[in-house]
């Protein structure tokens, strides 16, 4: 068998069966240093296909940092067939400086697909696109809720794209939304170049969680076995059957006081069931949020704190709800986790590993 071509990336090359890390320039920060995007690149010694994971496109969505730790540690080039590129801080200004935004105020997730000459956010979106985007064939982008909420692990996927639905159902999250792209998003703009994305939400912005962590493992290296990149660890071979949503719902903080949450990501709820009530500072004149449908919560706001109008619930409206109650409980079998151990999983407001 012919031998594999080196890869190169930015002048340096990494040979079939080896990994290295490598630093992409991007700019400079105010004191003078250099700003570089750093990149680890498993290049397989077999063929196959070339893939990204990247994270922290919202510098504070850093989950998918822990993520990527597990995988660059499990995953043996002299193994693997194909090509994986890890990107765990793509906004790196943001990353450190614990921001979704870039300096500029910028979303780098509003910015592609940017250019060398453009604001900081388009010199980042340009070196990501050139440098890794254009050089594979499909990318699992990690992100995370924003501050003070939690998002169950969830894979976010365009509609009508079969084998987008056949990677994120290997994949094998607890739920899978099927939702259109916003303009100048990382997604939109890999679809423009055939580049497939799949899209994780999962965990709270500036925390590390157990379940996160884990379902983020389990299901990159479950898709990499999909593509034929790499035989399925046995602990995560089990056959699992995600639920799937075209439509999902916020529920707003009916007024303006403190919560009690009832419910929480990952419970199943019905149309009218009570989530949570909001008083005034006294525990005065209390109303109730109720759910507007059948669903999963599929993310909920820790921080008490409420002004009316804030997003209280994430809920995902699920066909088939009769059947979802067994597919969490498998969900969760197959994550080596009890339902218990699930909702332990799902971190309170002040938990930081
Ligand atoms: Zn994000």
């Amino acid at each position: 068998m012919a031998k594999r071509d080196d890869f190169t990336i930015n002048g340096e090359t990494v040979a079939p069966g080896s990994s290295a890390t490598i630093a992409l320039p991007v700019s400079s920060f105010a004191s003078g240093m250099p700003a570089s995007l750093h990149i680890r690149v498993a290049h397989g010694r077999a063929e196959g296909p070339t893939i990204f994971v990247s994270a922290a496109v919202h510098g504070d969505e850093i989950i998918g940092a822990a993520i990527i730790q597990r995988l660059v540690q499990r995953i043996d080039a002299g193994e693997l067939a194909g090509t994986v590129i890890f990107a765990p801080a793509i906004n790196i200004f943001g990353f450190l400086t614990h921001s979704r935004y870039l300096p500029d105020r910028r979303d780098l997730n509003r910015s592609f697909p940017g250019s060398p000459k453009g604001s900081l956010a388009g010199q980042v979106a340009h070196v990501f696109l050139n440098d890794i985007i254009d050089r594979c064939s499909l990318g699992i982008d990690i992100h995370s809720a924003a501050i003070h909420r939690y998002n169950l692990p969830q894979i976010r996927i365009a509609p009508d794209d079969p084998h987008l639905l056949e990677l994120a159902l290997a994949f094998a999250p607890p739920v899978i939304i099927q939702a259109s792209l916003r303009p100048g998003s990382l997604r939109e703009v890999a679809r423009e170049r055939g580049v497939g994305m799949l899209l994780m939400e999962t965990g709270e912005a500036l925390r590390f969680d157990r379940l996160s962590i884990r379902a983020g493992e389990r299901g990159v290296l479950r898709v990499m076995a999909e593509l034929g990149m790499l035989e399925c660890p046995a602990e995560f071979s089990e056959e699992t059957v995600p639920a799937r949503s075209k439509h999902s719902q916020w529920v707003r903080a009916p007024r303006s006081g403190i919560s009690r949450r009832l419910r929480k990501s990952g419970d199943i709820v019905e149309k009218d069931e009570t989530l949570a009530v909001v008083s005034g500072l006294f525990g005065e004149e209390e109303e109730e949020v109720k759910s507007p449908i059948d669903g999963i919560i599929i993310g909920h706001v820790n921080l008490p704190v409420l002004n009316q109008g804030d997003a209280m619930f994430h809920i995902a409206e699920v066909q088939r709800f009769d059947t979802l109650e067994e597919r969490v409980g498998l969900i969760t079998d197959s994550l080596n986790m009890s339902q218990r151990e699930l909702f332990e999983a799902i971190p309170d407001e002040d938990e930081v590993i």
